[in-house]
């Protein structure tokens, strides 16, 4: 489904964040990137998404060429692979539904649908019942939990987890681990960057363990290591 063919990406002046990286990603899997701070792992996600453009190397989704993608194309890749942030990247000062709704109303959806779509979200991640609340005023475990309800209210084939945990408590992280299994369960890939090493070891699945840029362990299931 995503396929990298020896991809490399050198930010300028001359920072090479990854090297020749050659991996898939087959419809349906949980992956799980794992590499220190700086290793190149929110970069992997921002290639996937098409935010950054490879140096060298080709990458592929569902055999389509990012080379080849014309900005229409962009827009709806991203729309099939939705993503989801440490910093939740929310709208703080709209409601929880708002931030699910306006989204919504950018892609053209009627009013019904957009109603029945944000209720069908907020309902899954258990916060119909603060669809008034002002979206800076949850929790972090509550506003991961919106966050998740946004990027899949568009229907996405891939969610994307860039350290999802990174600012929550151990209870709410394990509450949005268990999230992100049960939405994989349900057919939707996803791909987790994380450093905690509990959370991999615990998830058991493929492991894709980065060093400075490269790839050095790819295991199904996979443990967390660092070199
Ligand atoms: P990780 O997510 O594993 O912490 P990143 O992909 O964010 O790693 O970063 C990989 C390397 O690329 C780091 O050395 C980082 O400083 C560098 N880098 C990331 N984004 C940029 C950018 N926009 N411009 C220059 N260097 C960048």
């Amino acid at each position: 489904m995503i396929v990298f063919k020896n991809v490399t990406k050198i930010y300028f002046p001359n920072i090479t964040a990854v090297e020749k990286l050659n991996f898939e990603i087959k419809a349906g899997e949980f992956v799980i990137l794992v590499g220190r701070s700086g290793a190149g792992k929110s970069t992997i996600l921002k290639l996937i998404r098409k935010e950054e453009n490879p140096t060298e190397g080709h990458i592929y989704y569902k055999n389509l060429d990012y080379h080849k993608l014309k900005p229409k194309d962009v827009t709806l890749l991203r729309r099939k692979i939705g993503i989801i942030f440490q910093e939740f990247k929310l709208l703080l000062d709209r409601t929880v539904y708002e931030n699910i709704r306006l989204p919504l109303e950018i892609l053209g959806l009627s009013a019904k649908e957009i109603y029945r779509k944000t209720e069908e979200m907020l309902r899954m991640v258990d916060l119909w019942s603060h669809k008034t609340v002002l979206a800076k005023f949850l929790s972090g475990g509550e506003k991961q939990k919106l966050s998740i309800a946004r990027a899949l209210s568009t229907n996405p084939e891939v969610l994307l987890a860039d350290e999802p945990t990174g600012n929550l408590d151990p209870i709410s992280s394990m509450e949005i681990i268990e999230l992100l299994k049960n939405i994989n369960s349900q057919g939707i890939t996803v791909i987790l960057a994380t450093h905690h090493k509990d959370i991999v070891n615990y998830l058991n699945k493929r492991v894709i363990t980065l060093h400075q840029g490269r790839i050095v362990r790819d295991e199904n299931p996979g443990k967390y290591t660092l070199i």
